[in-house]
């Protein structure tokens, strides 16, 4: 499914297999998840993307090939790909430890070909085995919804009572790491959603609530997954003096102008950026160890656009999964 320009339908075409070229997997896609990224993509605000483009960054594959110079995976296994497809290695952030911050990092599904294909080429250094507990399609959100979120979680610091704003595919997965390490759990979702609410509840939140209400005690941290900037000062006023409020989103609308007593308190903004290997090899051992159950919507690869605009629309409980 090909993305000629940002905004225009993708488009299903068939085109040649890629070849993996040195230290790369050729992957016979199974199952990619579709993320909140995929349409800024679609959308255009994420700046110059390759174009045309596959989209998709959780992508789950069989290895059908390897490249030259691949010592790490075999023909046949099964391997998860993320949004980080390429790091320098040599840049001041590589050198300590911030790949995810790589200042000429390449990111799959935006400068990279991703999943959204019944073929894909990928970095081998980057791909993940995928946990043998999970099958295809409930494996895939894992892969950038549990990443992103767990390092949106761990940004949370030790907080207890650790609010989610936008109960989508990131937060229903944070929802059950977070009752695990035996912290409290509230959710804020779009006004009028009792749908998400009830959802959220379901995974261990005790309470659940629209954006707009406050929650039923002073939270201790709160993560945004909903790219809605008037979220950022809803959620610093929820926040205890030291709390933590984290944006996890990569692109979100402008954040309107707040009094500086909500932040007063040694209250703390920031956003989580991206991942690192690190994140993805704690969290994919992690996650069959809560044990993370994830909750897919399924459609055909052809029905992309569909998912997107599904996503788009909130109408997803859990995650959106292309099954390839
Ligand atoms: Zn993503
Ligand atoms: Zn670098």
């Amino acid at each position: 499914m090909l993305l000629d320009a940002p905004r225009r339908p993708l488009r299903a075409a068939d085109i040649p297999t890629p070849e993996p070229g040195p230290g790369q997997l050729l992957l016979a896609v199974r199952a990619c998840g579709v993320c909140r990224t995929d349409l800024h993509v679609f959308d255009g605000e994420l700046p110059n993307p390759k174009l045309p483009l596959i989209l998709g960054h959780e992508i789950v594959g069989m290895v059908a090939r390897v490249g030259a110079d691949v010592g790490r995976f075999t023909t046949g296994q099964r391997v998860g790909i993320p949004w980080l497809g390429w790091s320098c290695g040599e840049c001041r952030y590589c050198r300590a430890g911030r790949e995810n911050l790589c200042d000429r990092a390449r990111f799959t599904g935006y400068q990279i070909d991703g999943g959204y294909a019944a073929y894909t080429v990928a970095d081998a250094r980057y791909a993940f085995p995928v946990p043998d507990a999970y099958r295809d399609l409930e494996a895939a959100p894992l892969l950038c919804a549990g990443l992103i979120g767990y390092r949106s979680l761990i940004a949370a610091g030790d907080a207890q009572r650790l609010g989610l704003y936008g109960f989508g595919a990131a937060a229903h997965i944070v929802a059950q790491v977070a009752r695990y390490q035996g912290r409290r759990v509230f959710a804020f979702t779009r006004p009028g959603d009792a749908g998400g609410q009830q959802f959220a509840r379901e995974l261990g939140a005790e309470w659940a609530g629209p954006s707009d209400a406050a929650p039923p005690e002073p939270l201790d941290a709160a993560i945004i997954f909903a790219p809605v900037g008037a979220l950022v000062p809803a959620a610093l006023r929820t926040v205890a003096k030291g709390g933590t409020v984290v944006c996890a989103g990569i692109h979100m609308s402008d954040i309107p102008a707040f009094p500086y007593e909500i932040l007063w308190g040694e209250r703390v903004v920031r956003s989580v950026a991206n991942l690192t290997r690190k994140d993805g090899e704690e969290f994919l051992a992690l996650a069959p160890r809560v044990p993370v159950r994830t909750e897919i919507e399924p459609y055909p690869l052809e029905r992309a656009n569909e998912a997107l605009e599904n996503l788009r629309a909130g109408r997803v409980r859990g995650a959106a999964v292309l099954q390839v």
